[in-house]
């Protein structure tokens, strides 16, 4: 885009609506995983806000399944799970060009199930208008999905999975789109909100860096807050569900815009005093508790703590590490990857990744 139009264009993202804003992340989410180069990322970006809304409770079960199997078992189950998929989206969703419900099974295609719209007459499967549309050898998922489970760098994904290391890379972008999106829409109770910050990177940048590269990750040139941390708002409430977003700027505006309708006043705040926090709090009507000490909660309301999110702050840093660095633009995507493991664990799950990586999520 020219640098002359780029302002107005971004001038404009303030009128968005919400559903709006959920597409244009989807665009951006897409367009980082698979760069601008690849024609199909417009096509899915059209569908994807439908395909996600498909979920079906046989591919989470499927999904389980998949615990203790043998490869060939894997393989019987991932198919399984592509096959519940295809038949939970027809009965949800119909066709994904047109929403006619009206389709009918047009025999099999890429070892999927193949539908037909009798309206546009056009075929689809499973994963059309998903962020897995168009990838192939899905024999390997099931190794993708157990690399995004281990927290895998992009070359042990790649030899796990014998692929090349773009293609790695490539693959756990998509994969990481739709669970990047998947967040829950309210928080129950009392909710625990807090700021982390993470180090500005420009991995995988080769050319206009605003500043001289680091190496491997490196230390920010001075100490405490710089504009070379990028502030990461994590909003937790008692039963663990989590929220988080990334901060374009540490002020009330930018925590609403992660935290509106999700933490109301139904819910109580704990903070610890953060100006931003606070300030949504005020001015959504939301009681908000201050807790000058964090992890010394006072005697007479000790259920008044941030513990929970500064365990979290400190699981997803310490999760971070290995990765040296994630680029600041693809930060949304190790969130999403981070709140995936918090929720279906470290192991025993690939179908249930798959399950995400194709948009049926736990909160969509
Ligand atoms: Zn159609």
């Amino acid at each position: 885009m020219d640098s002359g139009v780029f302002p107005d264009w971004l001038s404009m993202v303030c009128l968005l609506t919400p559903g709006q804003r959920q597409q244009a992340f989807m665009a951006l989410g897409l367009a980082e995983a698979n760069d601008a180069s690849d024609e199909d990322a417009i096509a899915l970006v059209c569908s994807l806000g439908e395909a996600v809304g498909f979920a079906v409770a046989g591919c989470e079960e499927a999904g389980r399944e998949i615990v203790g199997q043998s490869r060939p078992g894997v393989l019987k189950t991932v198919a399984t799970t592509l096959t519940a998929a295809a038949q939970g989206r027809v009965e949800t969703r119909g066709c994904p060009y047109c929403d006619e419900k009206n389709v009918r099974p047009w025999g099999r295609a890429s070892n999927l199930p193949r539908y037909r719209c009798s309206n546009c007459r056009r075929t689809f499967n499973a994963l059309t208008g998903t962020p897995l549309a168009h990838l192939r050898h899905k024999d390997r998922w099931p190794d993708q999905a157990q690399a995004l489970m281990s927290g895998e760098s992009v070359a042990e994904a790649a030899a796990r999975c014998g692929v090349a290391y773009t293609t790695a890379f490539r693959w756990r972008h998509r994969f990481l789109v739709a669970p990047a999106l998947d967040k829950p829409t309210r928080l129950v109770g009392i909710v625990e909100a807090d700021e982390t910050f993470i180090l500005e990177s420009f991995k995988g940048r080769r050319a206009d860096l605003p500043r001289a590269s680091r190496k491997r990750g490196g230390k920010p040139k001075k100490t405490g807050l710089s504009a070379e941390q990028i502030p990461v708002l994590v909003a937790r409430d008692r039963a663990g569900t989590t929220i988080d977003g990334v901060l374009p700027k540490l002020d009330r505006a930018s925590v609403t815009a992660v935290l509106a309708g999700v933490v109301t006043s139904d819910n109580e705040v704990c903070c610890d005093g953060g100006k931003a926090i606070a300030a949504f709090a005020r001015a959504g009507g939301i009681p908000y508790h201050v807790l000058p000490k964090p992890g010394r909660p006072k005697p007479e309301a000790p259920h008044l703590h941030i513990n929970n999110v500064n365990a979290y702050h400190s699981r997803l840093k310490e999760w971070l590490r290995p990765f040296h660095g994630v680029a600041t633009k693809n930060l949304t995507h190790y969130l999403g990857w981070r709140r995936t493991l918090e929720t279906i664990g470290h192991t025993g799950a690939p179908g249930l990744w798959l399950s995400r990586a194709m948009g049926i999520g736990a909160y969509r």
